[in-house]
């Protein structure tokens, strides 16, 4: 129904010309059935592709067709998910007055927001859910939904995963999302939507591994080179151990960080922890391990380590230096390691990573967790010993969402989001976060 939808009123059609006129004409609503959401893209691969799963799923829940806008690498990453259309949003000429030239800009502030409009009182909600529109007394073009945890993302903004505020949401005709986050878990906590998500997944920690292998295709070159770095280093081996290290913040020590890789790996057992090089009775290789990091470092600790006791041997595919933007041979490469963590038969994440997020989803493998430190305060200098933050195993392979919203529209109070429903509990690694398990 979706497919048929994107392809009806996708770029192209004359629906979506004439939605677009409308749309920089600020005329209103006209129902062709056509409707749309628009995820602006910002912020690392991993962010990224846990978003455009939340906003699909979105989509898919109020009958709008996706658009996914800004990721100039788009194309260079993934095939186009629905048949006989594209899922990127065209770019209007450079001196186009459209609000679709404009998204790039939002960067988190516009008085076309829910959450601002909210505020100023140009839309209000009464107490039985009725909406009502004020200056003008009719529903806009468009809203932007501000869904990005930190500043700019207040009880407003929140408000979003209000069953009344999403009747208001229905009644524009182009929204565009801003979110870094998987909100997934925060939609099965929106009364319109909980009883329709239990329905489509009755393995509640099944839904970004199912929406992912949907919707996330690799382009060629870069299933070309997961498949051949895979046969050249991994295949061989029974045991695949996949270590994701991330590290946030320039001040953590690196020493302190490889200690926490060490103590996981080995109070875990993951590893043979003997010099003799493991190999099972028909010759193959126990172990090979793959690394993912920015950094080289790591890799060639784990290497010294364990180079010589793991048959299959350690592998890194690349060690970028740094992140970097609109890079798309740099975003190639990411989404390829990203791949092959999630051919690996075990997980080491690094809490609060959306890389890890996306491999241990694809994969469907519980990882374990290093937490981050306490935000990396003084207790690493003064000499917090990692064996005091032991990995923990995630609670199910679901990404988290870092920041949902606490608020229980019906009863107008916060609640413990850890006791709302049997299948969303807190996350492992983000005191405030939440998933699906
Ligand atoms: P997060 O910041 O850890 O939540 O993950 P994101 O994927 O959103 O952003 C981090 C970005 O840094 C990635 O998209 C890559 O561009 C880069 N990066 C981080 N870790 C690695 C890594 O292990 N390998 C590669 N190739 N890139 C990485």
């Amino acid at each position: 129904m979706q497919e048929a939808l994107q392809k009806r009123c996708g770029p192209g059609t004359a629906a979506y010309k004439e939605a677009v006129r409308r749309l920089d004409s600020g005329e209103g609503v006209v129902d062709d059935g056509c409707r749309y959401l628009v995820y602006i893209s910002y912020r690392g691969l991993g962010n990224r592709m846990l978003a455009i799963t939340s906003s699909f799923l979105y989509a898919v829940l109020t009958e709008r067709v996706l658009l996914v806008d800004g990721g100039s690498d788009a194309a260079d990453l993934f095939c186009e998910p629905f048949p006989g259309t594209t899922w990127l949003l065209p770019r209007p000429g450079w001196f186009s007055f459209s609000p679709l030239r404009r998204l790039q800009g939002y960067l988190g502030g516009s008085k076309q927001s829910l959450g601002d409009m909210l505020r100023s009182g140009a839309v209000a909600v009464s107490a039985d859910g009725n909406v009502s529109w004020s200056a003008p007394p009719r529903p806009p073009p468009y809203l932007y939904l501000h869904l990005s945890g930190g500043s700019g993302y207040g009880f407003h903004e929140k408000l979003f995963f209000c069953g009344a505020h999403q009747r208001l949401l229905g009644e524009v005709p182009w929204l565009f999302m801003w979110t870094d986050n998987y909100i997934v878990p925060g939609l099965f906590l929106t009364p319109p939507f909980t009883g329709e998500l239990e329905a489509m997944f009755p393995e509640k920690d099944a839904v970004f591994h199912h929406l992912g292998r949907y919707l996330f295709h690799p382009t060629n070159p870069v299933w070309h080179a997961v498949t051949s770095y895979y046969r050249s280093t991994l295949a061989g081996s029974a045991q695949r151990v996949g270590v994701q290290i991330r590290v946030f913040h320039k001040e953590q020590p690196p020493q302190a960080v490889l200690e926490q890789v060490l103590s996981c790996v080995r109070g875990e057992r993951l590893l043979p922890e003997t010099t003799t090089a493991g190999g099972n009775a028909s010759g193959t290789p126990s172990h090979a391990v793959l690394v993912t990091s920015l950094s080289s470092w790591y890799y060639e600790r784990i290497r010294d380590e364990y180079g010589g006791r793991v048959a299959g041997g350690v592998h890194q595919p690349s060690h970028e230096g740094r992140q970097r933007w609109r890079d798309a041979a740099h975003d190639m490469r990411a989404l390829s390691e990203m791949y092959l963590l999630s051919m690996c038969d075990v997980l080491v994440t690094s809490g609060y990573s959306t890389f890890g997020y996306v491999a241990q989803g694809l994969a469907w493998r519980r990882p374990c967790v290093m937490p981050r430190a306490p935000m990396w305060s003084d207790d690493w200098r003064e000499g917090l010993d990692p064996r005091d933050m032991p990995c923990r195993r995630a609670a199910s392979v679901e990404p988290c969402f870092h920041s949902p919203s606490a608020y229980d529209c019906a009863a107008g109070r916060d609640v413990d989001l850890d006791k709302v429903t049997p299948y969303i509990r807190r996350c492992v690694d983000v005191k405030c976060g939440i998933k699906l398990v």
